[in-house]
């Protein structure tokens, strides 16, 4: 471990747990790539960036059943996690890829690296992509909570090692394990941490959580379970702000917390309910504290059923989606979805508030001016929302709740046959379609014009 504070450029912390792996140097083709990719952001001219406006964009890009959300800003993009599900139905990997290389397109001054990637804890669900983020938008700071157990652990240490191979050169990686013990009352922030720039916001990253090196008097299983150990973020853009908690479950949160009682630090605008939805991801302490106007869950969908699915885990909780319904300030067109009362047990639950989830909106996108003031970019206004039933694809389609990719293709499979639906009750002429399902999308779904 000692090698690995030593190698470690900027390296506020290491945790002493955890980890037996040494941090060695590793076949430098993506160091190449990414030293490629840096003389192409020096040379990215000035105009590109002032053809940003001002603002944050906040993608909650869906992943399945898992984690990945990337913050976009005038000077930068933050990935936190990198998703998600793999099973024979959806491939995080690719779905990840595919969103950020449209979106390193659009943004080309950016040249197709990360500001940072911050990994909030090693489980697959939220490492899974990392090999494939290094290798083809290479961040400039990897964050970390320093862990190494977990099924994910491996991918965190190649996120951690690519740090130590890049920590020299004239633009180093920048690499920060955090450790609670580490953090001041104020929360944790420093150029790697909170590596963006900018005017006239500049955003403000700071950090909340992290590995805990010390056990502080929990039970065994709580203090050796990953989840507690997660870096929670607190992202500010002027007056706007948002909360990633990872899968922080209740007695850490509870922990965080004490930590700041009496600190405005927890109040946000938009939460990122912790554990996708799990029941012991979110308090009511916590949404007391946090007082948000928008809540985005991080997870699958209902439809795809196996081990490690929405389905499987019985994410989100109805009792998390009732804690929001009172807690979250802003709305929605309500609309019903299919929320968890156990794993595997499931009810229509009706939403009113500003509840999103990717498992039932697919990726959903904030953007917030220095104000404060949070637009939902995607799923669009009132209008755009609803999905055309005779022009949505597949992929559209499979977004929706209780469909999943089955009756997606079905559907279109159905429209081809038989000709434009010309309501939207005809979806339960579709093969494998029910009343029950035509009443979960009718609020989501419209019949366009011929
Ligand atoms: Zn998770
Ligand atoms: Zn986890």
């Amino acid at each position: 471990m000692e090698r690995t504070s030593a190698s470690i450029a900027l390296a506020v912390v290491l945790c002493a747990s955890g980890s037996s792996t040494p941090v060695t140097a590793a076949p430098n083709a993506r160091g190449d790539a990414s030293h490629a990719a840096l003389a192409k952001v020096a040379a990215a001219p000035a105009s590109a960036k002032a053809a940003v406006d001002a603002k944050m964009r906040v993608h909650f890009i869906n992943v399945g059943q898992g984690a990945a959300t990337l913050f976009e800003f005038p000077n930068g993009a933050v990935l936190v996690d990198t998703g998600g599900e793999f099973n024979g139905m959806f491939d995080s990997n690719a779905e990840l890829d595919a969103y950020l290389s449209t979106f390193f397109a659009r943004r080309q001054d950016l040249g197709r690296r990360l500001t940072s990637l911050v990994l909030t804890h090693p489980h697959l669900d939220h490492t899974r992509g990392v090999a494939n983020v290094l290798a083809h938008y290479p961040p400039k700071n990897v964050v970390t909570n320093g862990k190494t157990v977990g099924d994910g652990g491996a991918l965190q240490v190649l996120a951690q090692n690519y740090a130590a191979d890049h920590e020299g050169g004239p633009d180093p990686v920048g690499f920060v394990a955090v450790r609670v013990e580490q953090i001041p009352p104020t929360g944790l922030t420093n150029a790697v941490i909170d590596p963006v720039g900018g005017s006239p916001v500049d955003p403000k990253l700071t950090v909340l959580w992290g590995g805990i090196a010390t056990n502080p008097g929990w039970g065994d299983t709580t203090f050796q379970n990953p989840n507690n150990h997660s870096v929670v973020l607190r992202v500010d853009f002027d007056q706007a702000s948002v909360l990633i908690t990872g899968d922080l479950e209740k007695k850490a949160i509870a922990a965080m917390l004490a930590k700041y009682a009496g600190s405005n630090l927890l109040d946000v605008d938009v939460y990122e309910p912790g554990h996708h939805g799990a029941l012991n991801g979110t308090t009511q302490d916590l949404v007391t504290a946090m007082s948000p106007d928008y809540a985005v869950f991080e997870v699958g969908p209902k439809d795809r059923t196996g081990g490690a699915t929405a389905f499987g885990y019985g994410h989100p909780r109805t009792d998390v989606i009732e804690l929001l319904e009172a807690g979250v300030s802003k709305t929605r067109s309500p609309l019903t979805v299919w929320a968890a009362t156990g794993t595997t047990n499931f009810e229509l639950t009706p939403i009113t508030k500003a509840i999103y989830a990717t498992g039932w909106d697919g990726t959903v996108i904030l953007e917030a001016g220095a104000d404060g003031v949070f637009q939902v970019a995607s799923p669009g206004g009132p209008a755009a929302t609803l999905l055309d039933l005779n022009t949505a694809t597949v992929a559209q389609l499979e977004a929706l709740p209780r469909i999943g990719p089955t009756k997606a293709q079905a559907i279109v499979d159905y429209r081809t046959a038989h000709g434009a639906f010309a309501t939207v009750d005809d979806l339960d002429h579709v093969p494998g379609i029910g009343p029950a399902t035509v009443e979960a999308v009718r609020a989501l779904v419209t019949i366009g014009p011929p």
